[in-house]
């Protein structure tokens, strides 16, 4: 099979291509290199630099390469940004999905998996979160990945280009060549082991008052890899005949804030000295979403679930690459 990948050259959609192309498939990777990296993108995919912000230029690049199906993961993709700088969100994550929606039906692709959110899900009645779950997002980021969710639901009925939404929370972990560089950083567990790498002197933990076992947040923590391949299994599916589908991924449990750094500490041999701040404006206390969906319909399942051992893949990354890739 023939992937385009949009944000190839990012944290998730790196991997993805890392991952596609050992299963032997053919990759193109469009980036604009705005918050990706040129080294993360695996040297047997071809890559295109282009923004989805120009037409002309996606267009181009699926009339050139006839790509099978896409994997869309070029997006802004932080929740406490959005609420800052909210038409970025609403407006760049929309049009530029749009053009790629627009290029991907004129020139036949069949498949699009969405590298969607569980940030959908503001307020969950129940957790872990499910499918049917009502939609309700959290932030103008959910909001964008929710609209595109909706037009994906367009383009196969009007167009039948078949469509996976995957949705889910805090992707972490590392393969051996490719793992978490975003300037700033904002993401727990890589916070956490620039601690142990000596490169901040503590991480403040946001709130240890929560109703929850130790008081700080509980996340759903997924490895990078599985996801990466989720995606692949929703894309062969679709490319089989399959129809279109949302699905949830999850862990299979949360664990705390108080969690991580303590099993960092263990990692790492470092004390990695922490403080309670305030609780981050936002921030619920429990998110924790369920993957019986995808595993009754795919079969899929975390293989990396423990959190020592994301944290020890991405610790082995950070070790080896301790001012990220390219500075
Ligand atoms: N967090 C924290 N200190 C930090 C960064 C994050 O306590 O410096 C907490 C944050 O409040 C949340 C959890 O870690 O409860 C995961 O946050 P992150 O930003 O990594 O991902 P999110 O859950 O927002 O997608």
């Amino acid at each position: 099979m023939k992937i385009l990948v949009t944000g190839g050259a990012g944290y998730i959609g790196s991997v993805a291509v890392e991952r596609l192309i050992k299963d032997g498939a053919k990759v193109v990777v469009f980036d604009n290199l705005y918050q990706g990296h040129i080294d993360a993108v695996h040297p047997d995919a071809i890559f295109i630099q282009g923004d989805l912000a120009d037409k002309a230029a996606i267009e181009a690049a699926i009339s050139q390469h006839k790509p099978d199906g896409i994997m869309h993961f070029a997006s802004y993709t932080l929740v406490g940004e959005s609420v800052q700088k909210p038409f970025l969100y609403l407006r760049d994550n929309i049009v530029n999905g749009l053009n790629l929606l627009e290029s991907a039906v004129q020139h036949g692709v069949k498949a699009f998996i969405l590298s969607s959110t569980a940030n959908l899900f503001d307020d969950p009645e129940q957790i872990p979160i499910a499918e049917t779950e009502r939609i309700v997002p959290g932030s103008p980021y959910g909001e964008s990945k929710h609209i595109l969710e909706r037009y994906l639901h367009w383009m196969d009925g009007l167009y039948g280009m078949k469509y996976a939404c995957l949705r889910y929370f805090n992707a972490c972990g590392a393969t051996e060549t490719r793992g978490e560089d975003h300037d700033p950083e904002t993401h727990l567990i890589p916070l956490v082991l620039e601690v142990a790498l000596g490169k901040r002197e503590k991480i403040v933990i946001f709130g240890d008052d929560y109703d929850t076992p130790d008081g700080s947040c509980v996340r759903d923590y997924i490895h990078v890899v599985d996801l990466a391949e989720a995606h692949i299994l929703a894309m062969k599916v679709l490319l089989d005949g399959g129809e279109s589908r949302k699905y949830n991924l999850g862990n299979g449990r949360g664990y705390s804030n108080l969690e991580v750094v303590q099993t960092a500490r263990k990692v790492t041999g470092h004390p990695i000295p922490h403080e309670i701040g305030p609780r981050r404006p936002g921030d619920p206390a429990i998110l924790i979403a369920s993957s019986e969906t995808i595993n009754h319909d795919l079969g899929w399942e975390p293989q990396y679930p423990a959190l020592e051992t994301i944290i020890k893949m991405a610790w082995n990354w950070h070790v080896a690459h301790p001012n990220g890739y390219e500075k």
